[in-house]
């Protein structure tokens, strides 16, 4: 019997993460015989504004609609998901904030392996799966084995797995909001608060000039700023620079701070922690400046430069003015 793979689907207004992609792509990297599910949790008419955009992509969708899965607490959740998981399921998860509050008690309640954060899959022996994983804040990778015999729980980086050119499954949406159960828990939806919007919206911008510690001191901001001046881009930031205080929150990127899509993003002294990396999307182009040729950063970048940003920056800035 071929081995069972779900993809849990994260929405918002009525529209998949990008993540749904990657999970099909991470999916058939895992097993390319698998029966793959993407599963689609909500209600109303936004959850079938999903199923269908889903099934472009999968060729089997279950959803729950429950009024209760209006917004994705992890508990309500995963009491549903265990009613309809079979026995034996793989289930892939983002690795992003819904992510891990859902993926580690899933695992417990299905009696499942339990699999964080994998970067890529690097082979299967019989029911033995190699997950590529990173320790160390990146500075060391490691492959882990995973026995899928009694089913896994796999939580996966988002942008780790590159999306196929997938062609249009025209999947079949499968009602599986009557298995669910009962689903009342103690946990329950108060309202979001939405992040500050300061006076620039760098959820819009086009380039990204994106600073992180490596900067070292906040007299040297003026350096990225001019930087940005001449590129005509926004300034952004990592999470450090903003507990300083150097820059307000509005421009931190990241799982806590905005999700940015930009078409071009340049991280100056950047590491490229996954909290910085989950808050960006749509695969930019990414140049990463770094003193250390081992930074996590350069994993992803299009273009690496392993430099001092001291002193590389002021000379990019009059390059590019000069150019002009
Ligand atoms: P570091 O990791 O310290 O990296 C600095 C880099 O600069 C290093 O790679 C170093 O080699 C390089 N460098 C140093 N000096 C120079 C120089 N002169 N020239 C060139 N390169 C130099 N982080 C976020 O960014 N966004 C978030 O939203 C976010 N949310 C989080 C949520 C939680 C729950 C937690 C626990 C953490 C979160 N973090 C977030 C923090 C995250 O884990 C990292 O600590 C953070 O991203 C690191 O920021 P950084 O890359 O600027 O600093």
């Amino acid at each position: 019997m071929s081995r069972q793979v779900f993809a849990y689907i994260l929405h918002k207004n009525g529209k998949a993460d990008d993540t749904a992609l990657e999970l099909a792509a991470a999916a058939r990297r895992l097993d390319a015989n698998a029966e793959v599910t993407a599963v689609v949790v909500g209600a109303g008419p936004d959850l079938d504004k999903v199923a269908g955009e889903v099934a472009a992509v999968y060729k089997a969708v279950w959803k729950i609609d429950n009024a209760a899965l209006a917004y994705p607490v992890a508990d309500v959740v995963r009491k549903a998901l265990v009613h309809i998981l079979p026995k034996g399921a793989v289930v892939l998860v983002p690795h992003e904030h819904f992510g891990l509050d859902l993926a580690p008690g899933l695992s417990i309640k299905l009696d499942a392996a339990y699999v964080a954060d994998a970067l890529d899959f690097a082979g299967m022996d019989g029911d033995s799966l190699t997950v590529v994983r990173q320790e160390f804040s990146g500075m060391v990778s490691t492959h882990v084995a995973c026995d899928l015999a009694s089913g896994a729980v796999i939580t996966l980086r988002p942008g780790a797995f590159q999306p196929d050119e997938t062609p249009a499954a025209g999947g079949t949406v499968t009602d599986k909001s009557g298995d669910a159960g009962d689903l009342s828990v103690g946990r329950r939806y108060l309202e979001t608060v939405a992040a500050e919007v300061g006076d620039v919206d760098i959820t819009k911008s086009e380039i990204l000039v994106s600073v992180g510690r490596g900067i070292e001191e906040q007299d040297n901001l003026e350096i990225v700023k001019d930087l940005a001046k001449a590129m005509g881009a926004d300034l952004s930031c990592s999470r450090p620079i903003v507990d300083a205080k150097w820059l307000e929150k509005s421009r931190q990127v990241g799982t806590s701070g905005q999700t940015v899509s930009p078409k071009v993003y340049l991280a100056c002294g950047i590491s490229g922690s996954f909290q910085h990396m989950g808050g960006i999307k749509g695969a930019p182009f990414i140049i990463a400046i770094n003193k250390n040729p081992k930074a996590p950063i350069f994993q992803v970048a299009d273009v690496g430069v392993v430099a001092n940003i001291l002193e590389f920056l002021p000379e990019l800035t009059e390059a590019i003015e000069g150019a002009k």
